[in-house]
């Protein structure tokens, strides 16, 4: 066989953990209290650095009344277009807001980008834990999702692959030259569990580690991860004259994000008591079943088609190369 290729990549040297970009959903944000607490201790005591990340709560008005945003959705502001058009209206905070992180951590598909993002997220699905990301080919991403399933055996790690281009990518975590969301649950919003938020600790804290660990000049190997790509949303069966949902998930389908769904399997029942099956013609996996931030959205749940890539070992750039680097990409910025 072919000797492994290792993949040479720039230095992550500026992390971001963000919490509260949904400000009910509790486990990000007690994650980011607790993270800046021991930063601001160990600043005191003159510690080396125990948080070694840029620590954000993003959405602080949302947050303080406990709710997912106060005018729109601040996790739909971060396309190119809505952060460097005309502010289309000054009066909505999260579109002011956008911006303001915009400036703090991007500006989006700039050189001064932080390196990585890590936005916490809770669901009240029954996804375990997931990455979401819009890349399926971010190495970085896809070595940490890989580095979280063998250190967190016991729990269900999934990579959500949201097909859509960087530019087009409306989530705080595609202001990072890397970023991915990372989404727990169930729990409920405005609820915080103990389990889920132990989940989420541990891993933030095994991201971290990857991290330190590959800045530190580890190679990693290659291999193959499997990722679930979005392909469409359904709605719940409407009213057509109110727009009222007429039925629910079907119980047999309601906690089973992850579990393929396959045609005529029951989908929704309605108040009636009818079972209304799945009429798509290829098995998807469900998830983001019944997320009850989604309703407003038009959405009951989100199908997924898997695939197995191959990921490439890769390592960080040795101080020479980051510099042939810089002078190359100088060079080209003259031409
Ligand atoms: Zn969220």
């Amino acid at each position: 066989m072919e000797a492994d290729k290792v993949m040479c990549l720039p230095k992550l040297s500026r992390v971001a953990v963000c919490g509260g970009t949904h400000g009910n959903e509790m486990s990000g944000i007690y994650l980011v209290k607790e993270l800046l607490k021991a930063k601001a201790k160990g600043v005191e005591e003159e510690e080396e650095e125990t948080v070694p990340a840029l620590l954000v709560l993003s959405n602080p008005r949302a947050m303080q009344q406990c709710r997912r945003y106060i005018d729109t959705d601040l996790n739909r502001c971060f396309t190119h277009a809505a952060l460097t058009g005309p502010m289309l209206d000054p009066e909505l905070y999260e579109l002011v807001r956008s911006r303001e992180l915009n400036a703090t951590l991007g500006p989006k598909g700039s050189p001064e980008a932080v390196d990585l993002i890590c936005d916490l997220h809770n669901t009240t699905a029954n996804m375990g834990l997931c990455l979401i990301s819009h890349s399926d080919c971010d190495w970085i991403c896809l070595h940490i999702f890989r580095y979280l399933q063998r250190q967190m055996s016991d729990v269900p790690i999934r990579y959500i692959h949201l097909d859509v281009s960087n530019k087009e990518a409306y989530s705080l975590d595609s202001v990072g030259k890397h970023g991915f969301a990372m989404e727990i649950g169930p729990q409920p919003h405005g609820v915080v569990r103990s389990n889920v938020y132990a989940v989420m600790k541990a891993g933030v804290q095994h991201m971290l580690d990857w991290v330190t660990s590959f800045n530190s000049g580890r190679a990693f190997e290659s291999g193959f991860v499997d990722v679930f790509t979005m392909v469409k949303c359904i709605d719940y069966p409407r009213d057509s004259k109110t727009h009222n949902i007429t039925a629910t998930i079907h119980p047999e389908l309601q906690d089973r994000d992850f579990c393929l769904l396959c045609p005529e399997d029951p989908l929704f029942q309605t108040f009636s008591g009818e079972t209304l099956s799945y009429k798509g013609t290829e098995p998807l996996y469900p998830f983001f079943i019944n997320e009850c931030a989604y309703y407003e959205k038009g959405i009951a749940l989100c199908l997924a088609r898997q695939r197995r890539l191959r990921i490439p070992a890769i390592r960080v750039q040795t101080e020479q190369e980051q510099q042939a680097n810089k002078q190359r990409s100088a060079s080209e910025e003259e031409e």
